[in-house]
């Protein structure tokens, strides 16, 4: 009995060991084996024009699927990714992701259909970063989709640097969200200098629709002060019809969140939108996908 009982345990021992090792020793390693090994995969969220209710475009969210630890979040993976240097090669692989699902894209979006992808803030900064974006655009659909890319506040801080970047994408004919927004250190005079062209009120805010005193009128503040600014606007996060008649009634723009839709695979993005040619959200309300 000892003898077994040792036996499980050094085995147990050597498990934990070899799980330490191969996520605290490199992740960066463990990432890199993962774009050899086709780990990652990419989820669409579809997002909804608040007027009418229908698709306006999706959000592409990167996926790792761990061969032994399951799947990781991109909350964790991503700042990993930024720290270790992988972040330029993980975006060039989420590009070329993307374009592979392009014929069920096309299939399942109609033309003109937003195109949303995040970029990490220091990928702007990144010698390669025309380049990876030229690349990108030269395998997209002429004019089918429009690429808006999603960057959080802290994409801004660089100021000088972001202007140049920012206008060099506008030049592409790629449109630039501030993604988050309310989370970071939100200088607003950046937010005029910038000329963005979405603002993301982030799910934070969006949660507390209705839980105390204080969010109706900050929401209230950022939301006219987008609309000066000429900015469309997107909720995300949206879970409750309270906090979509909340958001409707102040003429939110688009809308995003469980209570439509949660991020779908590619083959489940394309036989949502077969089944949902012009979503309406009151009659057909999904939530178990
Ligand atoms: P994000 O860009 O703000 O993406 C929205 C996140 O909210 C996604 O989490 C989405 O699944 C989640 N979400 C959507 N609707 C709801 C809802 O109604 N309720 C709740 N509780 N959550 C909702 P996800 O996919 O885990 O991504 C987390 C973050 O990771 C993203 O936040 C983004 O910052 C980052 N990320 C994801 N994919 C990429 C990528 O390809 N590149 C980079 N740089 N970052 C990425
Ligand atoms: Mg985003
Ligand atoms: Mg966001
Ligand atoms: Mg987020």
């Amino acid at each position: 009995l000892t003898v077994l009982g040792s036996l499980v345990l050094s085995l147990m021992l050597g498990a934990l060991y070899y799980y330490m090792l191969l996520l605290r020793q490199s992740p960066e390693r463990a990432m890199r084996r993962g774009i050899r090994r086709g780990e990652f995969f990419v989820e669409y969220q579809p997002v909804f024009h608040t007027a009418t209710a229908s698709l306006g475009g999706v959000e592409a969210l990167l996926r790792w699927q761990h061969p032994t630890e399951g799947r990781i979040s991109p909350d964790l993976f991503i700042p990993y990714a930024e720290n270790e240097g992988v972040i330029v090669p993980l975006t060039r692989h989420l590009f070329s992701l993307i374009v592979a699902d392009l014929p069920q894209l096309m299939q399942a979006l109609p033309p003109h259909a937003k195109l949303g992808l995040n970029l990490s803030p220091s990928h702007l900064s990144a010698p390669s970063f025309h380049d990876d974006v030229s690349g990108l655009l030269s395998k997209m659909p002429n004019n089918y989709f429009t690429l808006v890319f999603e960057i959080t506040e802290r994409g801004m801080v660089e100021e000088e640097h972001a202007l140049a970047e920012f206008a060099w994408l506008h030049s592409q004919g790629i449109e630039i969200a501030i993604d988050d927004f309310g989370t970071g250190h939100s200088a607003l005079i950046y937010l005029q200098r910038f000329a963005l062209d979405y603002l993301k009120i982030d799910r934070g805010f969006v949660n507390s629709i209705g839980q105390d005193t204080v969010t109706a009128p900050v929401l209230d503040a950022v939301i006219s002060l987008a609309k000066k600014l000429k900015m469309l606007t997107v909720a995300e996060g949206v879970e409750t019809a309270e906090q979509m008649s909340f958001l409707q009634e102040r003429d939110v723009n688009f809308m995003q969140g469980y209570y439509f839709c949660k991020p779908l695979s590619i083959e489940e993005l394309v036989e949502f939108c077969r089944a949902n040619p012009a979503f309406d959200h009151q009659a057909s309300l999904i939530s178990d996908i």
